[in-house]
């Protein structure tokens, strides 16, 4: 499992409803949107799972986008009429654990790079 892998697991209860699928480049996953979901008037369209966490081959990230923002739909807002990475997202959406996110990936940039001391 990757690191984002694991945060996308973390995540993942804050995000309810959403629902694996299978992407082009691999799994991923469908959810209701939080950037707009709370703007819709019914809840069955907030619960609506518009938006995607999906995979991009050999991007090494997961990229999150939601059709109601990207379609310019009228209940898309500004936060969401763009693809983002998933550490924008989680930049966003759930500062604390991109805090956490950022410092496990440096340590892992960190013990990758070579040894030439010994
Ligand atoms: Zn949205």
């Amino acid at each position: 499992m990757t690191i984002t892998e694991k945060y996308i697991e973390i995540i993942k209860p804050s995000l309810s409803p959403c629902q694996k699928k299978k992407f082009r480049d691999g799994m991923g996953w469908t959810l209701a949107c939080p950037f707009c979901k709370d703007a819709q008037k019914r809840e069955s369209k907030s619960n609506e799972k518009c938006a995607s966490l999906y995979p991009i081959e050999g991007t090494f990230t997961y990229f999150f986008s939601c059709n109601r923002g990207l379609n310019g739909g009228v209940q898309g807002v500004q936060s969401c009429n763009h693809k983002m990475r998933f550490s924008t997202f989680l930049k966003q959406h759930h500062q604390t654990v991109y805090k956490s996110f950022v410092r496990e990936k440096e340590l892992a940039k960190q013990n990758y790079q070579p040894k030439f001391t010994d």
